[in-house]
This record gives structure tokens, sequence and C-alpha cells, in this order.
């Protein structure tokens, strides 16, 4: 176990090396050659990033927990690298055969933020499509592809929701060598457990009290 501020690397296989990455202090830290995202982050008018917005992690490939309490930007912390990555893949959509990320969320209105947040950041053609129960069937896709990306927002609410054993679906049937991103305002047992079963030697970023 290696520690570095607020970031934690845990569980790496005997001789397997990481580097852990210093907390960003300006988005032109990691953003500088990504004049599109520069240029929505200043349009936001946003002054610097917050703790939660461990960009480099996900950047690496790296699976990432990260709890932070509500309002934090956990929802830019990982749209962000994944636009990166979906403009910067070197297979297209085609080649994969669907999209390249994936965010459960728990709730509508939630999967309805993000969305938000997503259209509001987006850029170079990303597209994006926001499904759910109920809503607009026409948009529905087989979003469980071999190139798919996975995002869990509000892992300890889908919890509380009961739906585990939706997401442990999802998951198992989501290619092994994916990259998974877990967000939460809490760090209960079960989503412990969850981070243990389903993400690969994850890094925690730890916003307030260290209760590890
Ligand atoms: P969380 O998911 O942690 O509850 P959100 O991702 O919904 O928080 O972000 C809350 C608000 O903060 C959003 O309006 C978002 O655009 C804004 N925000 C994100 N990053 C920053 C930042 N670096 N500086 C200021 N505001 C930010
Ligand atoms: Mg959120």
């Amino acid at each position: 176990r290696k520690e570095n501020n607020n970031i934690i690397c845990d569980d790496l296989k005997e001789g397997e090396k990481r580097c852990i990455p210093n907390p960003v202090c300006k988005f032109e830290d990691v953003f500088e050659h990504y004049p599109d995202i520069m240029a929505n982050i200043r349009k936001a008018g946003f002054q610097k990033p917050t703790p939660i917005q461990a960009w480099p992690i996900i950047l690496q490939g790296i699976d990432l927990i990260g709890i932070a309490q509500t309002g934090t930007g956990k929802t830019l912390a990982y749209l962000m690298p994944g636009f990166i990555h979906l403009t910067s893949q070197p297979i297209s959509k085609d080649q994969r055969g669907g999209p390249g990320m994936l965010v459960l969320a728990p709730t509508r209105e939630l999967a309805l933020q993000v969305e938000a947040e997503c259209l509001k950041y987006t850029y170079k053609g990303i597209k994006s499509i926001c499904i759910y129960g109920g809503g607009d069937r026409k948009g529905q896709i087989d979003v469980v592809t071999k190139g798919v990306d996975i995002v869990l927002d509000e892992a300890d609410r889908m919890l509380d929701m009961g739906f585990e054993p939706q997401i442990m679906k999802i998951l198992i049937d989501v290619r092994p060598d994916r990259q998974t991103v877990m967000t939460s305002a809490t760090w209960p047992d079960g989503v412990r457990r969850l981070a243990k079963s389903y993400l690969k030697n994850p890094m925690i970023v730890y916003v307030g009290t260290l209760d590890l």
C-alpha cells in the first residue's frame, strides 16, 4: 500500500509498478492538448478542479473508485477522460460494434443529469443517448458489447435501491479487459464488496475523512 495525499493504491501484484499521479491543480495540467475541453471549462467559468477530479488516473486506464460527497463534480471526473478515450481510440465505433462507454445510474433523474452534463461538455461528434425504463424505446441500443467501458455512478444508491443483481448481470457480460469507474458519496460494506468483485486493482480517491 502506497499513499500519496488522499490517493491510495491497493493490492498490486508482486512486481507490478504503477505511477500514482499527484492531484490535479490546474485544468491545463491535464487538458492542455484538448482545446475543446479547455474551451468548455472556460465557458462554464470553473476556477479549478475539485479534489475528486483525479483525471490522470482514469486517463492511464486504471480502474477508479471515487468517493466524495454530492455536488463535488464527480460527473465530469469520469466524463472528461471518457471523452478523451472515445476520441483517441484507434478502434472506430463500427469496429467496436457499439458504444465505448456505459454509465449506469440509479434513477431516471440522475441519468438525465449525467446526459445533460454530457451534452454540455461533449465535442468532436461524440454522441450520447440516455436510456431509462418508461422512456422513448426507439433509442434503445444493445449496450453490452465488446468495446464498452463502464461507470457506476452513485453506486451506494444503486445498492440501496436493490439493483445489485442487474449490475452484476451487466458487468459479467462486458468484456473483462474493460475499464471500470465507480463513484459514490459513501463507502459502506456493500459498495466495497461490489468494487472488490468487479474492479481490477482499483485506485481509490477518497475525499473527506479517511475511513478505510
Ligand atoms: P456530484 O456528482 O459529485 O454530486 P456533479 O457532477 O453533479 O456532482 O457536479 C455538481 C456541479 O458542479 C455541476 O453543476 C458541475 O458542472 C459543477 N462542477 C464540476 N466540476 C467543477 C469544477 N471544477 N469547478 C466548479 N464547478 C464544477
Ligand atoms: Mg453525481
